[in-house]
């Protein structure tokens, strides 16, 4: 198989290995993609789940809103600042703040002083532009978009969870809808943010050629940066006991994924998913063998990190002390805000 020029029948054939011979080469492509698009750093960004209060009902969720066994939290500005110091102290260059959907003027407002905040305390001889920051925080109006990247945010994720309209539909109460979702990652993109997006996998009903076409879906759209997990049911919502893949396959399905994803837009950042530690300790090990660039260890306070309870099986401990990554051949990238080649060509060009 040609790896420089994949056509969609390849993309479904890869997606679809099952002889451990096949599956090493694709390992070695997606190893050689990366090291010759990005290098071998395992870019590091502390993550921080802000808040589990939503105003979404996503049928597979466990925060959603009608998930009545759910705690409500929320951090504060102090919180968010100690956690940024954290990031600082530990050389995570890079931050990502993340928090259920809500879109009243008060909470708007909040992120946005806090983003501030945020970059004007974390800016110093060492960090000239402050940390790096991500946020994550659903669907929003383009204005208020401007208003987080004005405040400091750089690069937002946004899954798309399924390129699959109509998978899309089933997973969504009628208020959400697939166009939605890319007109706002569109809108991010116009505004100037990187752009991150992503999609679940093993959910009941999804395909092979559903995947192959999220995979396309993130080519054609132009994305920086990749995100993507295993599906896991949530005993507290409409899909827990869905026709959804076994985990374990899932969890080789997501490999696939991300591998193919890799030689496919060779120059993105791919994210090592927190849901593939939830199944496999070694889950995110196993990313990072097959092309994935990204670590997020989880720095939200203990008291609460709990309570972000969107799947079961997510650790529920912080995970500050990175040694060694466990794959041979790389290293963690300290110090560096590690934006995605892809995105930095853009400006150049
Ligand atoms: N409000 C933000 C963050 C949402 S939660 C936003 O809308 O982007 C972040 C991601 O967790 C979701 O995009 C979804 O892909 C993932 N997720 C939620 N429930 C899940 C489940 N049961 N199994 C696996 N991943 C899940």
């Amino acid at each position: 198989m040609d790896y420089s020029n994949l056509t969609k029948a390849d993309i479904v054939e890869l997606l679809s290995i099952k002889d451990p011979i096949k599956r090493t080469a694709l390992q070695k492509a997606a190893e050689e993609t990366l090291f010759e698009k990005c290098g071998p750093g395992i870019y590091l960004r502390g993550l921080v789940e802000q808040s589990n209060i939503c105003r979404c009902d996503c049928h597979y969720c466990g925060i959603r809103k009608s998930n009545k066994k759910s705690q409500r939290y929320e951090l504060t500005e102090g919180d968010l600042l100690n956690v940024a110091q954290q990031c600082v102290d530990l050389g995570f260059a890079s931050m990502v703040i993340q928090a259920g959907e809500r879109h009243d003027a008060k909470f708007i407002s909040f992120m946005e002083q806090a983003l501030q905040r945020i970059k004007k305390e974390t800016t110093s001889k060492q960090l000239p532009k402050g940390l790096g920051i991500t946020i994550s925080l659903g669907e929003h109006t383009k204005e208020t978009y401007q208003r987080w990247f004005n405040a400091g945010a750089h690069r937002y994720l946004l899954r798309v969870e399924t390129t699959n309209p109509d998978l899309f539909a089933k997973l969504h109460p009628p208020e959400q809808s697939f166009k939605a979702r890319v007109q706002a990652l569109r809108d991010l993109r116009d505004i100037g943010y990187q752009v991150g997006t992503g999609v679940m996998i093993g959910l009941p009903g999804q395909t092979v050629d559903d995947l192959a076409n999220d995979i396309l879906f993130f080519k054609k759209e132009d994305i920086d940066m990749i995100g993507m997990g295993p599906f896991i049911p949530h005993a507290d919502t409409p899909m827990s006991d869905s026709d959804a893949l076994p985990l374990q396959e899932s969890l080789e399905q997501t490999l696939l994924m991300i591998g193919t994803t890799r030689l496919v837009l060779q120059d993105v950042n791919i994210a090592a998913t927190t849901a593939l530690e939830a199944i496999d300790p070694k889950g995110r090990d196993y990313a990072l063998q097959f092309g994935a660039n990204v670590m997020m260890p989880l720095l939200t306070p203990e008291s609460v990190c709990g309570d972000y309870n969107l799947y079961p099986g997510k650790p529920k401990v912080q995970n500050k002390i990175l040694v060694k990554p466990n794959v041979t051949g790389r290293h963690y990238a300290f110090d560096e805000w590690g934006d995605s080649q892809h995105a930095l060509l853009k400006v150049m060009e």
